[in-house]
């Protein structure tokens, strides 16, 4: 079943918005993406007629709002392949995800002289907290590099992965390069040696349909702002066996069994990591989007991004503009970063915006592999489901007006 991208925008009511009086042109959706009717009615009517605290109330209300929350969960592990919902936690987003990870995995199974391995092409979220894991620990954080064309160096993959790695951080797809990562490969290569792999899913969760065994990683992540789901939820999955060895993370209500006044023992999982009240409408969201996502099909949302994005590659490069990453739509997804020689991206960005069209412009959370690649910052158009060909014909008319004011 192929994707109607004109159908799917009308599901979007602030696609029928304009910005600064021209059609709004929304090319900024690896950012965060457009919300469509199902998720914003979703949300209002848990609000309206289901809520209450989850796993608490013994009323009938209580149980409505519990019901939707664990709904949720169910949804999400279904999304992903993973066996039980005991594997899937409630978060915040990505980065808390993977804060998660480096508080309680991390903290217990990284010692001085370990290695944790990540890629040159991470975004902030899967970096810092790595570097900061290392500082505290005296472990060791090294980069597997990129190719010319924005590929990770596998090749390069006995050198980088040791006996002395423990864990190996990195993302499915590119938030800048759009490359999709061989991760399985890096997954059997990280296990051989005796490591953890944690994959950054944030780019690759609203855009690929994946399965966690297929992918053997160890621990997952992914926010629903960029899949059509609200801001404020998001899961960390983790194999059962980890995450019931795992220490907790936050202390409080609800990841507890009983309490003493000096002592505690903790929930089974995924609640151990729960603590206090949950997002719980944003999470009822989540669930929203991903059943909207599974309607239009992963495979139907794949193969229009793919379209789409080999003609916004083409009519990006037929303006003469240098393109970061992979140019086959087989390895890379929907995200095109580019510059023009004469043109910063600000700027383009800023006159772009006079036009309706939205694109993002700076370093995108990634400033190492903006140093890798030579520049300081570059332009990024993201495309989605609700987008079009039309889309990137007012994209390349915008960008052909800002060349326009600095010749
Ligand atoms: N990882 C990647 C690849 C991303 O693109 C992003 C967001 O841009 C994140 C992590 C962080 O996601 P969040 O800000 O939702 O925690």
């Amino acid at each position: 079943m192929s994707l109607d991208a004109q159908r799917v925008k009308k599901d979007f009511p602030i696609l029928e918005t304009l910005a600064h009086g021209k059609r709004l042109v929304y090319l900024d959706s690896a950012a965060t993406s457009q919300k469509p009717r199902a998720v914003i009615d979703r949300m209002v009517r848990f609000y309206e007629e289901e809520n209450a605290n989850v796993h608490r109330g013994i009323y009938e209300l209580g149980e409505k709002a519990t019901a939707a929350y664990e709904g949720a969960r169910e949804a999400s592990a279904r999304f992903i392949g993973a066996r039980s919902t005991r594997s899937i936690v409630f978060t915040k987003g990505t980065t808390e995800s993977i804060n998660l990870v480096r508080y309680t995995w991390a903290r217990a199974n990284v010692h001085e002289g370990d290695e944790v391995l990540v890629t040159e092409m991470e975004h902030h979220s899967n970096l810092i907290p790595w570097q900061l894991l290392c500082a505290e620990t005296g472990a060791t954080l090294r980069h597997l590099p990129i190719d010319d064309d924005g590929k990770l160096r596998i090749d390069l993959l006995g050198e980088y992965l040791t006996d002395r790695t423990k864990l190996v951080g990195m993302s499915l797809m590119s938030n800048v390069l759009g490359t999709i990562n061989p991760v399985r490969t890096v997954a059997d290569a990280a296990h051989a040696v005796g490591a953890r792999i944690l994959v950054d899913a944030a780019q690759a969760a609203p855009h690929l349909s994946f399965d966690v065994n297929d992918l053997d990683c160890d621990f997952l992540a992914f926010s629903a702002h960029k899949m059509c789901g609200p801001t404020g939820a998001g899961l960390l999955y983790g194999r059962e066996d980890l995450l019931e060895e795992m220490p907790p993370f936050h202390g409080g209500g609800e990841m507890i069994r009983e309490v003493w006044a000096d002592h505690a023992t903790w929930a089974e999982i995924p609640q151990k990591f729960e603590a206090g009240t949950p997002n719980i409408a944003q999470v009822v969201g989540m669930g929203a989007a991903i059943e909207y996502l599974e309607d239009l099909g992963m495979d139907a949302v794949r193969e229009h991004e793919m379209q789409l994005t080999k003609y916004a590659l083409d009519r990006i490069f037929s303006i003469g503009a240098t393109i970061y990453g992979p140019m086959d739509v087989h390895d890379r997804g929907s995200v095109v970063s580019f510059n023009l020689e004469e043109v910063h991206p600000h700027d383009m960005a800023t006159i772009v915006d006079q036009e309706g069209v939205c694109i993002r412009a700076g370093h995108h959370c990634a400033q190492p592999l903006m140093r890798k690649l030579g520049v300081p910052a570059t332009a990024r158009a993201s495309f989605y489901i609700y987008n079009t060909e039309e889309d990137v014909d007012a994209l390349i008319d915008a960008l052909e007006k800002s060349k326009g004011w600095f010749i």
